[in-house]
Order: structure tokens, then sequence, then C-alpha cells
């Protein structure tokens, strides 16, 4: 099969940056034929020593404007992809499919005045590529970013998240975005400590962005932890806050990382 012929392109990696021992981002080519909406994701491949190749989901982290695709992983223990995937060095090559997929997109979402985007860990991914494309800022009033962790030294991409105020194409929209970052396993400066489901529950989370959570102007995506996502949900429900569907427009958007 010629290359063109391929689902998928061979991009290389041109930065790799560790944050903790088990969570890295990295950085590659981007084809040019490769196009996506902010919040998809695309699948990755990594060759193994017997020349087989696993594949597996990750959402985007750059924006679609970006000339790279930066992506943000975790290490699982003795996983099949991602042990593959932390032993590539700067100039190794990523197999990229190049389709990209995924409704975690704001066509979502017919109207709504506040977002609000609940993650935990690298479930912070799509939000990431959603904050630094223009769309948002301008179909919002208010924007609030949730960042669940365990550590406080897994809150990843602060600087970019704080930066985002200084680019010049947002400076009249940056008001809009606040970041709430919470902490599970220990207190830590400037972070809320407890899970989503239950700073939704005490109404921490409201108190802290200053806002309800209501039908009628809340919009919500919510990614990463299966589990959260279904507690979440159950949740959000008992505020008559549902899943938004083609046949039937809601309120709640979710992808689930495994
Ligand atoms: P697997 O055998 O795939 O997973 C083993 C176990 O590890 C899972 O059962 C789960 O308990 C845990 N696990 C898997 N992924 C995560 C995770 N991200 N955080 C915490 N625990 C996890 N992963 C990313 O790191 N970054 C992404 O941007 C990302 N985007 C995704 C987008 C989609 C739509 C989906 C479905 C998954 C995404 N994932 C992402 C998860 C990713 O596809 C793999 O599951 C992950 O790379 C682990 O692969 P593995 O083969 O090493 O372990």
């Amino acid at each position: 099969m010629t290359a063109s012929a391929e689902k998928f392109t061979r991009q290389t990696l041109t930065d790799v940056q560790p944050l903790t021992p088990s969570l890295f981002t990295l950085r590659t080519t981007r084809d040019p034929g490769f196009r996506f909406v902010a919040g998809q994701f695309a699948r990755l491949g990594v060759t193994k020593a017997d020349g087989s190749v696993v594949w597996r989901a990750y959402s985007m982290v750059s924006s679609p404007h970006d000339e790279f695709l930066e992506f943000f992983s975790i290490v699982v223990p003795g996983g099949e992809f991602t042990s593959e995937l932390s032993r590539l060095q700067i100039g190794d090559s990523l197999l990229i499919e190049r389709q990209a997929v995924g409704y975690l997109t704001l066509d979502r979402f017919i109207d709504g005045r506040d977002l609000w985007m609940l993650s935990t860990g690298t479930g912070v991914a799509p939000f990431l590529s959603i904050l630094q494309d223009f769309e948002v800022w301008e179909k919002f009033e208010r924007i609030i970013l949730v960042y669940s962790v365990r550590e406080g030294r897994e809150l990843a991409y602060q600087a970019l998240i704080e930066g985002l105020a200084q680019r010049d194409y947002l400076a009249e929209h940056a008001h809009k975005l606040q970041l709430i970052n919470t902490v599970t396993r220990e207190a830590y400066p400037g972070a809320l400590n407890g899970r989503i489901t239950q700073l939704i529950e005490n109404g921490e989370l409201e108190h802290a962005a200053g806002l309800a959570l209501s039908p009628e102007h809340s919009r919500v995506m919510i990614c990463g932890n299966p589990q959260m996502i279904d507690d979440t949900r159950a949740l959000l429900k008992t505020r008559d806050l549902r899943l938004s569907l083609a046949r039937r427009p809601g309120q709640v958007a979710v992808e689930n990382y495994w």
C-alpha cells in the first residue's frame, strides 16, 4: 500500500516534556492535510519491538490553527500503548490516523451563556484545544475550566492557561475565563480540595465560579475518568441538565477516556 493510500501518516516528534513520572506532553509535526475541530481526537499508533502497531485515541491539545500537533499523556504502568509512547524521543516517529473524530465539540450546543468544562487528569486536553481556538470566546459570556487532579504537581499547562489573556486575539474576551483547579489528595495552594462531584453536591464549585448551574444558561462538557463522568451526569440530571443529542439538544456533552 502506498503511503498516501494508508489511513495514517507518519509524523516526527519535535518535543517531549516530562511533567511527573507518569505524565508527559509531546509535540509532533503535522501533516498539511490533517484537519480537526477543537475538542476532537485522533488515533495514534506506536510500533512495538515485534513490528506490530498499537493504536489509542488521543485528544489534541494544540489548536486547529497550530502548525504542529500536541498531546498530553498518562503513563499507565504496564500499559500496552503508553509503555511504548513514553519511550519515544525527539526525532522518533508516531503514526497518526488521517481522520480526526469525536463529538466533544462546541457544535453540540445550539445556545447557552456559560460554558463549564469539567476535566480529570489528561481529560483537560480537549479543553486546551478549545480554549486556544477563537469560537468559544465569541460564543460564551463565561467559560469555567475545572481541572481535577490527585496531587498539585499534576496540574499541567497552568502557564498556557494563564497566558491566554496575553494573546492579542483574545484580549477583549480574556475576562470571560475562570480556571478552577481542584486537588483531591492534598491541600494545594490556590486550588479547591475535593472531587468534582463533591464540589457540585456541596455547592463549592458554583460558589467558586460565582455562577449557578442551570439548564437555561449552563452548557457542560465533561472529559476524563468514566466514573467521574457517570457520577457527574447523574448529579446534573437532578438539576435538569441532560446529554445533548442530535435529535434532542441538551446541556451536557461528554468524552470517556476508558
Ligand atoms: P490501556 O490498556 O488503554 O488502559 C489501561 C487502564 O489505564 C484503563 O483501563 C484505565 O484504568 C487507565 N487509563 C487509561 N487512560 C488513562 C488516562 N488518560 N488517565 C488515567 N488513567 C487512564 N489518554 C491520554 O493520556 N491523553 C489523551 O489525550 C487521551 N485522549 C483520549 C481520547 C479518547 C476519545 C479516548 C477513548 C481515550 C483517550 N485517552 C487519552 C486514553 C488512551 O486512549 C489510552 O487509554 C491510554 O493511552 C492508555 O493506553 P495503554 O495501552 O497504556 O493502557
